[in-house]
Parts: C-alpha cells; structure tokens; sequence
C-alpha cells in the first residue's frame, strides 16, 4: 500500500548538524531615509539585521547611473556628486497621485510628473518610473543583501508601514514587493512591529497603554497602543510627514549660513552643508562639540556646534512633536499619566534633548531604549514573519482601519460597512434592495471617509452586480460583504440572494490620498457633524418622499378601477405639492407632506396594496 505523506522540506547545516528551513523568516522596514532587512537567529529565538560590510542601514536612496542602478550608500554618496540622477525619500510618493504630491515637489531634487493613470511618476534619465518600481529597487537590494548573507533564497517577508498608511499605500507597498519577487505575507503597523521586539505583546497576560514615538529622517509618528492579550489595538495615530531629523539638519545649515552671512550656493554646496550638519548632530548625541572644515563654493569655511546651539536650534522642532503627542493623547482620551511604556523608534530619538521631553511629557513610563532605534521595526517584523510562519502559535496580531468604509446608498448618503478604527482583518454583511422596477444591474459605489454625504468623502472603487433576474423593485435581496484582510485591503462582493447572481472585487485602490487629507475628513467629520446630520434627514426624507411618489404613481396605474376621477386628482395634486417641497429642500414641508399623502392614499391602499410595494416602501436602497 502507497502512503502519500505531504513531505516538508528541510535541510541540515552540515558545519553545526541542526536541521534548517528552507526559507528564511524575514522583516523589513521600507523606510523613508534607510531601510533594513532582519531574521530570527533560530538557536537563541532572538531577531537581528542582516548586515552588508558591517552595516545594517541602507539608505533608501537609488541612483540612475549611466549603465546601472545602484542602491544604498554607494547611491548616497551620488546625492552630491550627481543629485540630478539620485532619488531619495520615495515613500513620500508611495500610493499617491501627482495631485496629492504637487505641492511638495519642490522639496524633492527630481522632477513629477502627472500620469493619466494617476499615480504619480518620476522622470529621471528620459524615463518614467513610478514609486512602486522605485520601492521595488530598494526591497531588490535588501534581498540581494539577505540572500548574500545568508546563503538562502529570500520570499517570504513581512513588510512595515506607517500606521496611517491608507489602502492605496499599503496596497501599492505590496505591489513593490511583489515586483521585487518577494511573497509578502504580511504588511503591518511599523508602531506594532517596534512593540513586538520589545515583546510588548508576547506575554498574553499582560494589559499596557503604550506610546510609540518614531521620529526618524523626514517622518514623525505617534501611535498610542492599547496591548492586550496578545492583541494591539491602535487608540490613535498622529503624526507629520514632514517632521524629523532632516528638520534638524537644516535648521543646524540654516544656523551656519546664518553665521556665516552665506548668500550663493551651489546645488553640491547644499548637499555638502546638508550632510556635514548631519554629521554634527549625529556627533552631539555622544559628544558636547563638533568642529569641520568643509569646501564651500571653492573656499575653506570652518564650521562648528555644541550641544547647547544645537538644542537651542532644534528646540521648535521637538516642541511640534510633543503638541502632537499631545493631539494624540486627546483622541485616544487618555491622559499621558496613563502611559505605561514609551518605545523609541527612528534615528532621531537619539538626540538626548528628544529623549528629555519625551520622559517630561509621559512622566510615569517607562522608556524603551535599549534596542537600537534604527532597527527596532526591521526587528519586530521578524518576530512577527516568525509568528506568521507557525513558529510562535500563541500569537494574533491586529491593526485597526484609519477611515470608515462603506458605500453609497439612495441619496448620495455614505452607509458604513465597517467602522473607522475596526480591527483588522474584520468582515461586514448587509443587505440592500433595489429601487426601481425590473432593475438588472445595481452599481455599488465604495467610499472612505467620516461624512455623512458621499460626496464629501472618498470614492475608493465602484462596480456594478449585473444579471439580476428582473423583479419588482423592493424583491432582490442583495447581500454585500466587506472584507478588510490584514493588510488592510479591502475585498467586497456583492450576491443577490434570490438568484445567486454574484460578483466579487478586490478594490482597485484609488491611488492618491494624503495624510492631510485624511486628517482632514476627520477633522471635518467633527465640525460639520450637525450640518451633516441635517443634510443627512434631508436626504432621507427626499429619498422617502421620491420612493413613496413613484409607488403611487404605480399604485394609481395598476388600480384605476378601484379609484374615482376625483381621488386620483386630489393625490396628484398631493404629490405635485410634494414635488414642490423636495424641489425646494425643506425638509420639514416633505416631511408633513409625506404625511399628508399616506393619510389620504392609506385607505384605497389598505386595500390592494401588495406585499412588494410595502417592501418598497421601506429598508435602504441603492441606486
Ligand atoms: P526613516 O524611518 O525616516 O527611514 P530613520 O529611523 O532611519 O529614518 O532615522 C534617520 C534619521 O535619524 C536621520 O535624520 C539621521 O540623521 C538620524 N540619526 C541617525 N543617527 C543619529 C544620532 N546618533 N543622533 C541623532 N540623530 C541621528
Ligand atoms: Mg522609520
């Protein structure tokens, strides 16, 4: 008898006689300045970054070069000598369109351009690239970093975002992935991934408030986590995408030219003053002075700083991101006494009068500093690679949504599916109906946002369920589910009950809406709160006022026998009057005039009236 046992494969390290897997378990953090790339060390159980001459940081900076394209440090040496063919801070542009990056395309050294397709596209060299590709060059080399190091094919990765990365972002951070031949398991919270190699988490019995505090090159987060049993619940994320230690660097050039009464620069000469005031406040986090002489516009120009300029210099800067926390804490309604653990994340929380504030702002946590800040996230994405792989059953990890998803119904109203701030992966039902007679195919229009309109939110994607099987209107029984899986992308499908006719869409992401702009549609959702709900019963009135017309007309038709010449006139002259107010939006006018015509017409559709029209009559549709 033949037994087919699935077979696992597994290979044995000839040098220690321990039995290896195949692939390696691995994180990545695909940041703004530096990325890194990590992996479990499988006899200690301990994460660590793999590293290429030493170091673990590769800067996330690409150069265009005659014959090739190079990544990582030998790239940032180009910003100086060939800034016309270097490209820095891609992730700024990442699921954006060139509406959403216009404005700040004069703080990049390359040229955008508007594509049809909308998502923004970098011009370097004659050709086109968008931030995808670009992504996907820096994740190649990480791999290539890995594979060398470790003499094993890299796949299977999980990567880290922003926790305010929208469906479009995480989406378009997956597409690099794939482009770069990785199999991306999974794209979690860069705030979850640093708690993670903290162990925050791991220990299931364990309850904290947690403050996350990243401020890294040109990016600053906060994320205030509620960790529970295993589960990390997102209470808040603030933060400003252009906030961080480059802020640092030009207020130190800013305070040199200032000193040095500097009026022409060149582009190198900029480059240069950039990365020496780089230097210096890297310098001042262990030592209290620094000095260089540098070559500025051809001549000797002898710079200098001591920790109390520099302080003084970037004193704004680190009171931005303390008001920040401080926005942070209010959304979560916490109080900052309520902090457990503070976790250092990014470059930059290594300035000692960073760290400072942060301990006077969360005066009774407890500061995690121990772990090198650069690398904590690349860290934490391997713990949770490994738990992914099956290594550490006893874990869930959640993320939650930042926007509200729904779509829209009859009225241009937004109904929400699932909530802003639900765990993620999170699955919603609902049924809905049609509004018109012998309607066959139902457009369903997907939206994000907080507003009670559609049209003050953002439409992430439409399709439409055709071949319904004709019926009267207020019959079909469509059900949709909302499926947001744990990247935080979401799936829907739409099956109309009665016929089984279904169809299936995973969202073709709208590229392009900024952090502002999701700042906004909250802020706003707050403000207009009591306009919206006006807006909102006026809709539902007019919706309710046009159904129950269309309904009468339909009722008078199919009963003019049962009716006299004169109630059919009086019920037209109702509904005219009916017209009027809904033309007129005033709500309370539909609202008694709706009344009026369900007195008047309630006696002869006591009567006849069927079953299908009292459905139609009530229960939500969509158009
Ligand atoms: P990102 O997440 O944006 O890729 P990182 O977390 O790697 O950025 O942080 C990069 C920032 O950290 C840079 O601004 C860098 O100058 C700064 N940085 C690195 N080392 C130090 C240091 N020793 N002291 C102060 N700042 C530092
Ligand atoms: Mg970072």
């Amino acid at each position: 008898m033949n037994i087919f046992a699935p077979m696992a494969k597994i290979s044995i390290d000839i040098n220690s006689g321990t039995i290896q897997k195949e692939s390696a378990v691995i994180g990545i953090d695909l940041g703004t300045t530096n990325s890194l790339i990590a992996t479990i060390n499988y006899k200690t159980q301990k994460p660590y970054c793999i590293t290429k001459n030493n170091k673990s940081i590769v800067p996330s900076t690409i150069y265009f070069g005659e014959q090739n394209i190079i990544v990582g440090e030998e790239a940032s040496k180009k910003l100086i000598t060939d800034p016309n063919n270097t490209l820095y801070s891609i992730k700024r542009l990442m699921g954006k369109s060139y509406h959403d990056v216009v404005e700040q395309s004069n703080q990049l050294n390359y040229q955008i351009i508007d594509n049809q397709d909308k998502l923004v596209q970098v011009k370097i060299n004659d050709r086109f690239y968008t931030p995808i590709e670009l992504s996907s060059f820096i994740l190649k080399e990480l791999k290539s970093v890995g594979a060398d190091q470790l003499n094993k094919e890299i796949q299977k990765v999980v990567i880290t975002v922003p926790a305010y990365f929208d469906d479009s972002q995480r989406q378009a951070t997956r597409d690099a992935g794939k482009l770069a031949g990785l199999d991306v398991l999974r794209i979690i919270n860069e705030p979850t991934a640093a708690s993670l190699a903290y162990g925050l988490g791991l220990d299931k019995e364990e309850s904290k408030i947690v403050a996350v505090y990243d401020l890294g090159g040109g990016t600053f987060d906060i994320s205030i986590l509620n960790i529970q049993q295993g589960i990390f619940e997102v209470l808040s994320t603030n933060g400003d995408t252009h906030l961080g230690g480059d802020d640092f660097d030009h207020a130190i050039v800013n305070h040199w030219i200032t000193q040095h009464s500097i009026t022409k620069l060149t582009n190198s000469d900029r480059q240069l003053l950039r990365i020496t005031g780089e230097q210096a406040k890297k310098e001042l986090s262990s030592n209290s002075k620094f000095k260089k002489t540098i070559q500025i516009s051809n001549k000797d120009l002898k710079v200098t700083l001591n920790r109390e300029e520099l302080e003084n210099v970037i004193q704004p800067i680190i009171d931005r991101t303390i008001s920040i926390c401080n926005n942070a804490l209010s959304d979560a309604d916490i109080s900052a006494y309520k902090i457990q653990e503070v976790v250092l994340v990014g470059g930059s929380t290594r300035t000692p009068k960073v760290k400072n504030s942060i301990q006077n702002l969360f005066p009774d946590a407890k500061i995690n500093d121990q772990i090198n800040p650069d690398e904590v996230v690349a860290l934490g994405a391997a713990i949770e690679a490994d738990i992914l792989a099956g290594n550490r059953t006893d874990l869930l990890l959640l993320d939650v949504t930042p926007l509200s998803l729904g779509l829209e119904t009859i009225g241009g109203l937004m109904d929400v599916l699932i909530p802003r701030n639900s765990k993620v992966p999170s699955q919603l039902k609902k049924e809905y109906t049609t509004s018109v007679d012998g309607q066959i195919n139902l457009a369903i229009n997907v939206y994000q946002g907080e507003r009670e309109m559609i049209a003050d939110n953002r439409k992430i994607g439409e399709f439409i369920l055709k071949g319904i099987p004709s019926m009267p209107a207020g019959i079909p029984k469509v059900e949709l589910t909302f499926l947001i899986n744990t990247d935080g992308i979401l799936q829907v499908s739409a099956m109309e009950l009665r016929s089984g006719v279904s169809q299936e869409v995973t969202l073709k992401p709208q590229y392009g809406i900024t952090d502002q702009e999701i700042k906004n549609m909250l802020q706003e959702s707050l403000s207009f709160a009591q306009s919206d709900m006006d807006k909102r019963s006026l809709a539902e009135s007019t919706t309710e006022a046009k159904q129950l017309i269309y309904a009468t007309q339909k009722f008078i038709r199919e009963n003019k026998a049962l009716l006299t010449p004169k109630d059919i006139a009086k019920l037209d002259e109702i509904m005219q009057g009916l017209t009027q107010c809904i033309n007129k939006k005033d709500q309370n006018a539909i609202s008694s005039h709706i009344e009026k015509l369900n007195e008047f017409s309630r006696p002869f559709a006591e009567k006849v009236m069927d079953h299908q029209i009292s459905k139609a009559l009530s229960g939500k549709k969509i158009n």
